[in-house]
């Protein structure tokens, strides 16, 4: 692509890397795991998907328990997530009943997988939001909008010149436009310096803002959690392979890329209300992880039970997951804000 079109934006790059029909890195794998190359929070503990399942039940009951509505997940990766949320759920009355599960998956090898664990809730799958049908929609995002494509711009002067991908002497290399002003990074000028590097999502923008409209109109609640900062500054795209950072244009296609997430402008881009981004371990305390997980003690013993301590501790403690994930929720103007969030 780079010799017949020139030098590729980043987005370009990472959008081929991750999802390229034949050769992109979720496309034709499952990631997840030890055996992978990296972990995420439901693959860690089922107390996870747990909390996240009451967190959207009580939310639904809050909002007069909701006759029927799109129970819908982002990137459900393997679907451990979805199905633990399922369970945890079942014994809340008329939960179960009133939803109508969709999920967002973009890989065919891991739409198979989820088929796996969901088919008994009769999933249906959509490669984007804008297919589910409308109505009152409780959504979780875990880890996926990492996943959308990025833009990097430098600034030079009052313009910026964008960051892009090419090729010299055989090796992909960073390479730079020349300078131009961007109407959508105007806001930046106030708060950036001559070098500084800034990072833009459309795609997540576009998403929230969708998300937000649907809420708005019809109710129910988004759970966004993610790692980020409240606003996009430096260079935050990051390659991991077997759990290892590498650099990001070294093995394309067999190396996860990601992003931080700005939720400041996922916040903006939606019409509805929303939390502020809440530290990941004060939000599962909030929802009640160690009563849970001083139940679940009880039935453990040796490897499990040190290993249970152990993921309990990598969800919450500031040092591990617990603060540089955060979690953010939209929700509507009219309704009480979802539990466990700021
Ligand atoms: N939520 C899961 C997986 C996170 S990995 C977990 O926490 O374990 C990111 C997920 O988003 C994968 O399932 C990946 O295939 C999916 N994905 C990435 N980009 C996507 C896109 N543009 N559209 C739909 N799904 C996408």
């Amino acid at each position: 692509m780079i010799e017949a079109q020139g030098p590729l934006s980043i987005a370009t790059f990472f959008t081929e890397c991750l999802l390229h029909p034949k050769y992109g890195y979720y496309t034709t794998r499952d990631p997840f795991g030890a055996q992978g190359d990296f972990t995420t929070a439901p693959e860690i503990s089922q107390m996870y998907g747990e909390m996240l399942g009451l967190f959207l039940a009580q939310t639904w009951h809050d909002q007069g328990n909701v006759a029927a509505f799109n129970l819908v997940e982002l990137g459900p990766g393997r679907g451990t997530l979805m199905a633990d949320i399922l369970r945890a759920t079942r014994t809340i009355a008329g939960f179960h009943s009133a939803l109508q599960l969709h999920l967002i998956e973009a890989s065919p090898t891991l739409q198979a997988l989820q088929a796996k664990t969901l088919s008994a809730f009769n999933p249906t799958w959509h490669t984007q939001l804008d297919t589910v049908p409308q109505g009152p929609l409780f959504l979780v995002a875990n880890e996926f909008f990492d996943a959308l494509p990025i833009r990097q711009f430098i600034r030079d002067g009052q313009q910026w010149r964008e960051r892009c991908v090419t090729v010299t002497e055989g090796d992909l290399t960073y390479a730079l436009t020349e300078a131009a002003p961007h109407a959508t990074l105007a806001d930046r000028l106030a708060d950036t310096k001559q070098g500084d590097l800034v990072e833009t999502c459309a795609p997540a923008q576009a998403i929230a803002q969708e998300i937000g409209g649907r809420i708005t109109q019809h109710g129910g609640v988004a759970l966004i959690v993610d790692y980020g900062n409240r606003r996009s500054l430096g260079d935050t795209l990051q390659s991991l392979r077997s759990h290892h950072r590498v650099p990001p244009l070294l093995h394309p296609g067999l190396a996860d890329l990601t992003a931080h997430v700005d939720f400041e402008a996922l916040a903006k881009a939606s019409p509805s209300a929303h939390t502020r981004p809440t530290d990941q371990g004060v939000f599962l305390e909030r929802l009640g992880i160690t009563p849970r997980a001083n139940q679940l003690v009880k039935s453990l013993q040796g490897s499990a039970l040190t290993s249970h301590i152990a993921a309990h501790r990598r969800l919450t403690h500031p040092s591990e997951m617990g603060t540089l994930f955060k979690a953010m929720g939209l929700f509507p103007a009219s309704a009480p804000p979802p539990p466990g969030l700021d």
